[in-house]
């Protein structure tokens, strides 16, 4: 049996077409010649297409490095555009990814005051915890789009509709959803919208950065003047070809893998993080087994040949508890149990059927190396 991989959350297979783009031109886009100009084409070309899906302009897309610098930009590039301009105040929800909330730091080396949203059992930020923190004094607040453990969307609107309300910005990190979701900036109402290639098909150390026009915002890297001064440095001009025709190649995520999964899961043990009625990103899939931890359940389904993952951050070898579930108010022991599955392109039903009786033997096969103990 081919291996399974269900960690599409985590990165996503380079399309052909995407690698095959990417062998074109080799100019520098600073450079004069016919080369440079073709290379300076082809990034104008991906700008291009960024801007039509996101129905915004030209001008207010820059790429980056990728998702986490765009982020990163975002928040610590306002934080220093805005110095000596009176809001001190940076809200960060409490289950934001790593690249959000470990900006924490240097910004209150900068003096600003970082404060975390809390969020309900499914990892969305209170939106009444929101409405009494919002002050005149609050410069930004990140929420992301669609979880990248959980796969739960935020009431994006409404949380745009609440900062701009006291005059602040907001940041969308939408990685989990660019490209498999039909949506425009107009639509997600933010000032910043983080985006990354690697989660659409497309290379990996590539993302990109929407600025609303007119937004105040100080760039991180100084230099030659690229990427109209937001971002010095000689462009990755292939990865960006390469995002670009990821983008033209994105269609929706089939749920058919997902809901195969559950229908033909049979594991009482296993708790649903997130309730069957919530919605939750089409090819996402998240549980724990009470008594197993994700790293025992995730070696053996590795051993067994599915790829699928924790969503928490892996330091020295070993997992540690997921940030998003203590956010959601598991406990340590149950925030190092959580487990994501996430299906991808041309994954069907079968594939979730596959992937459901791999977890209900990984785990048959743990509990009894366990002595048989079952903790319900
Ligand atoms: N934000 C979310 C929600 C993600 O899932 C990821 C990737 O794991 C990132 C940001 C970081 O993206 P990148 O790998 O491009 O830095």
């Amino acid at each position: 049996m081919p291996r399974l991989f269900a960690d599409h959350a985590a990165t996503t297979p380079i399309l052909p077409e995407v690698q095959a783009a990417m062998m074109g031109d080799y100019g520098n886009p600073s450079s004069l010649h016919a080369e440079g100009r073709a290379a300076r084409a082809d990034v104008d070309a991906a700008r291009e297409i960024l801007s039509q899906r996101l129905g915004c302009l030209f001008a207010e897309v820059t790429f980056t490095s990728s998702a986490t610098e765009a982020v990163n930009t975002a928040i610590l590039g306002s934080a220093l555009a805005g110095l000596g301009g009176g809001r001190r105040r940076i809200l960060l929800g409490a289950a934001e990814h790593h690249c959000v909330l470990h900006t924490a730091k240097p910004l209150m080396t900068l003096g600003y005051q970082v404060e975390t949203i809390p969020c309900d059992a499914v990892g969305r930020i209170r939106l009444e915890a929101l409405d009494a923190m919002l002050d005149q004094d609050v410069l930004l607040v990140a929420a992301m789009h669609a979880n990248n453990e959980l796969g739960t969307y935020h009431p994006v609107k409404d949380i745009a509709d609440r900062v701009h309300g006291v005059g602040g910005l907001y940041l969308c990190d939408a990685v989990q959803t660019f490209g498999s979701h039909e949506w425009k900036v107009d639509d997600l109402q933010a000032d910043f919208v983080a985006m990354s290639a690697h989660k659409l098909y497309g290379p990996k150390g590539v993302g990109a950065l929407y600025v609303r026009a007119g937004t105040r915002l100080t760039p991180l890297i100084h230099g030659g003047g690229q990427e109209r001064e937001m971002r010095a440095g000689t462009e990755n001009v292939a990865g960006i070809i390469g995002f670009g025709v990821a983008v033209q190649h994105a269609q929706p995520i089939s749920a058919e893998a997902r809901d195969a999964f559950w229908a033909a899961l049979d594991l009482p043990e296993a708790i649903r993080t997130v309730p069957a009625e919530i919605p939750v990103l089409p090819g996402h899939v998240h549980f724990r087994v009470p008594g197993i931890t994700a790293e025992s359940l995730l070696i053996r389904l590795d051993r067994m040949g599915l790829s699928a993952s924790s969503g928490a951050a892996c330091s020295s070898g070993s997992l540690e508890p997921s940030h998003v579930l203590m956010a959601c108010g598991l406990s340590e022991a149950e925030a190092q149990e959580g487990i994501r599955i996430t299906f991808g392109r041309g994954q069907t039903a079968e594939t979730g059927v596959r992937a459901a009786k791999l977890v209900r033997e990984a785990v048959r096969l743990i509990q009894e190396a366990q002595g048989g103990r079952r903790i319900n």
